[in-house]
């Protein structure tokens, strides 16, 4: 009996630890490091919540139509992973997967619905009607599967000091789309932050980066990026990306991020501020609960009749918010809809109306265009030898090289991983050289003077 006690105690205590440790998102904290390194971005935040908030208010019972939204998957792996479906190189399976559940999450349509593990909010749950689609035309107008791929040398990404790396190519990571036109999501490896917490993912609150657009979109951890392949371990239900959705459409957390002067966790409403959206349909809640929510689920800690909020009896807390840290989460409330439809609306109304065309079939596409990651082709100018090296081992590659008349002058089928071609023989001017494998097609231009 002793022994059974200690055991409990041992767990207790060890929940204790990992919830001061763990920080599942790192929004906050990363909204408010850009808030200090650049004020303007504080007052771009404001402005963008003041008129979100009069848009809600004029708009929140109208009808509205479904939105969709382009975006760009960007996968940084390790470069040891080169073969896709490897370690951080993760799956177009796992990409589907992902992609899929977040648009069942916005739509209502995830496996909870329509009979949630317990129904206490089930009348405030909304169909959030913004649809994610991975983009068909890139920034220049080309055909893309809207998935990118990035081989770095870089283990993982510490999200309190490298937390934007991932998203430039000259600091081991990969330039985001323009991000007037596209959600860029960044997948990579995560760093375990030196306290041993271990990030999930996060993204920046409208504004909030709008002195340094560069780094707007979001991050998430290769491992917790949908449920399947590289993310099929336990503890993740695959909803980190709606969860971070949430924060880059102006969701703040549903429970109170605020603590007294001994540190201790205190109670607040805490998005239903001017950050916050004005969120009135989630309660006040204090603390961070990590359990699973089920029927007999009951934490209750903070009195909602304190609160200038929607409800009019003292309720549980909203567990099974997406914006809540439980390991099972499920729902977004029609204020969070609301706010999200606002911000949609206006400060990324560019996203909304983005030239770019679009894949909704839930299905990533073949790649027909072969990038510099895939083949390298060099030196460019030449002076008559050029070298094509094939960096992710396809079985074989038909090469083709062409004048600026579009004769072909030379032909070669290759199986190596290197192999050069001699052109010395011909005049100086511009040659094309076509490279096609089953993965796809590339055509480069190549000056030649001898
Ligand atoms: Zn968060």
């Amino acid at each position: 009996m002793l022994k059974r006690s200690i055991t409990i105690i041992l767990l207790i205590i060890t929940q204790i630890s990992i919830a001061q440790n763990t920080r599942k998102c790192n929004t906050t904290f990363l909204v408010n490091q850009s808030i200090t390194e650049d004020s303007r971005n504080l007052i771009a935040m404001e402005e963008i919540a003041n008129k979100n908030n009069k848009w809600v208010d004029e708009n929140r019972n109208k009808e509205k139509t479904v939105i969709t939204v382009p975006i760009a998957v960007h996968i940084v792996h390790k470069n040891t992973h080169s073969n896709i479906g490897s370690g951080t190189n993760i799956s177009n399976a796992q990409i589907e997967d992902a992609i899929r559940i977040l648009n069942e999450d916005f739509s209502k349509t995830n496996p909870e619905f329509p009979n949630p593990p317990r129904n206490t909010f089930s009348n405030l749950a909304a169909d959030v009607q913004i649809q994610f689609c991975l983009a068909a035309t890139d920034e220049n107008g080309n055909p893309t599967t809207g998935v990118t791929r990035t081989s770095t040398t870089k283990s993982t990404f510490d999200p309190d000091t490298e937390a934007n790396d991932m998203k430039r190519n000259n600091t081991g990571g990969k330039d985001g789309w323009d991000p007037e036109e596209y959600l860029n999501i960044w997948v990579c490896n995560l760093a375990v932050s030196p306290s041993g917490g271990m990030t999930l993912g996060y993204s920046y609150l409208p504004g909030s980066v709008a002195w340094q657009m560069w780094k707007d979109g979001l991050v998430v951890d290769f491992q917790f990026f949908g449920t399947v392949g590289a993310a099929s371990g336990g503890g993740n239900d695959g909803s980190t990306t709606t969860h971070e959705i949430g924060h880059y459409l102006g969701l703040m957390h549903t429970f109170c991020e605020s603590a007294d002067n001994n540190g201790n966790p205190i109670c607040c409403d805490n998005d239903d501020n001017n950050w916050g959206g004005y969120v009135d349909d989630t309660p006040a809640s204090k603390d961070i609960y990590w359990g699973s929510v089920n029927a007999s689920t009951n934490n209750n800690t903070c009195n909602d009749l304190s609160y200038s909020n929607s409800f009019n009896t003292n309720v549980l807390d909203m567990d099974e918010n997406f914006m809540a840290y439980s390991s099972d989460v499920w729902m977004f409330t029609h204020d969070q809809s609301a706010v999200m439809n606002g911000t949609m609306n206006g400060y990324r109304n560019s996203l909304k109306n983005s030239p770019a065309s679009v894949n909704c079939s839930g299905a990533v596409g073949i790649d027909n265009v072969l990038d510099n990651n895939q083949i390298r082709i060099y030196p460019n100018p030449t002076k008559g030898k050029i070298l094509i090296q094939n960096l992710t081992n396809f079985q074989s590659e038909n090469i083709v090289v062409r004048n600026i008349l579009g004769e072909i002058i030379l032909t070669n089928q290759n199986t190596n991983s290197l192999l050069s071609l001699d052109l010395s023989l011909f005049e100086n001017g511009v040659y094309f050289i076509e490279i096609s494998t089953a993965n796809g097609k590339r055509i480069e231009k190549i000056i030649l003077t001898k």
